[in-house]
């Protein structure tokens, strides 16, 4: 990866990482924030990240690419290409994570399960558990930045590990300093 090109200084120029003083959707705040589809939005920027992550797994000869909806869903089409595998997505139907538009898994597929950032692992875990379901081996799962040390139990691969620090807003350090919240979610940056 870093023999290509510098993934944070792309990010930092995209305006991908912002730093400044943020209200996570969470109610926390944080003195950094990722703005995902900055990242997603480029295939100029996506095309050789999810190269990254598909050299790491060609090896396993994956048969299909399974992510989350809704930023998943590109980076996994990215790499799907890169493997000459196909990209499937779950999605939540009455709050339910399953497969949906006729996409299905075979007991015999060899899927690597992809997330554009990890947080607490949340909804890749849900991945997981529909993938297992359908009686599938799971490679590993693959992420581009990873927020926190969310425990998965298969090999998990991140390019850029980026821990989160958010304070509660009694005790955000920044909030003492007075200095003014911003929300990502209205930002056009
Ligand atoms: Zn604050």
């Amino acid at each position: 990866m870093t023999a290509r090109f510098d993934l944070t200084e792309a990010l930092e120029r995209r305006g991908a990482l912002l730093e400044g003083h943020f209200l996570l959707s969470s109610g926390r705040h944080s003195a950094r924030f990722i703005q995902k589809f900055r990242i997603l939005e480029d295939p100029s920027l996506l095309e050789p990240i999810a190269r990254s992550i598909a050299d790491v797994f060609a090896a396993q000869r994956p048969t299909v690419v399974v992510s989350a909806a809704v930023g998943g869903i590109v980076l996994g089409y990215e790499i799907a290409r890169a493997l000459g595998t196909r990209a499937i997505f779950v999605e939540k139907e009455r709050g339910i994570p399953v497969l949906r538009r006729g996409f299905s898994l075979e007991p015999h597929d060899r899927v690597l399960v992809v997330e554009d950032v990890i947080t607490t692992g949340g909804s890749v875990r849900e991945v997981l558990d529909v993938v297992r379901r359908g009686g599938c081996q799971v490679l590993g799962v693959a992420a581009i930045v990873r927020r926190g040390d969310a425990e998965l139990d298969v090999r998990t691969l991140a390019l850029l590990d980026l821990p989160l620090r958010s304070y509660d807003p009694d005790e955000c350090p920044q909030c003492v300093a007075g200095e003014p919240l911003m929300d990502p979610g209205s930002r056009r940056a």
